[in-house]
């Protein structure tokens, strides 16, 4: 898939406007259109890498940049204390529906356990 077809690239490069919150050159945050808890966000990496089964050994510090910049993203929403779920839904049985690989982030109520 080249990035022209893949919106979550085209939200990394502004070519689709979202609600973006964190963005450096790896790793941009914006957030869910659906959101399923107060707080729920995305943790995208700009390149195109279309699952973590995709990931190679040469993404490993983007997949680091990924979590951090989901912390940093949890404090600043206010959720670090109370506490938040990251989540990569990773092909069709865990509903991965955009292939493009992302971490939701859900914090600000009580998350269920075992997810459904
Ligand atoms: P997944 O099922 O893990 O592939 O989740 C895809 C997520 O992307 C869903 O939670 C959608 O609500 C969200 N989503 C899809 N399109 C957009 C968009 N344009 N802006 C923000 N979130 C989106």
């Amino acid at each position: 898939m080249t990035s022209s077809d893949c919106i979550f690239c085209r939200i990394a490069s502004g070519d689709i406007p979202a609600d973006v919150v964190y963005k450096d050159p790896h790793v941009v945050a914006f957030r869910d259109i659906d959101p399923q808890a107060p707080v729920h966000f995305l943790v995208i990496p700009r390149r195109h890498v279309a699952t973590l089964d995709a990931a190679q050994e040469s993404d490993r510090d983007l997949l680091g940049r990924m979590f951090l910049a989901a912390r940093d993203q949890a404090r600043a929403d206010g959720v670090a204390e109370t506490g938040y779920r990251t989540v990569l839904n990773v092909g069709a049985d865990a509903g991965q529906v955009v292939q493009h690989v992302h971490m939701h982030v859900l914090g600000g109520r009580g998350l269920g356990w075992p997810p459904g």
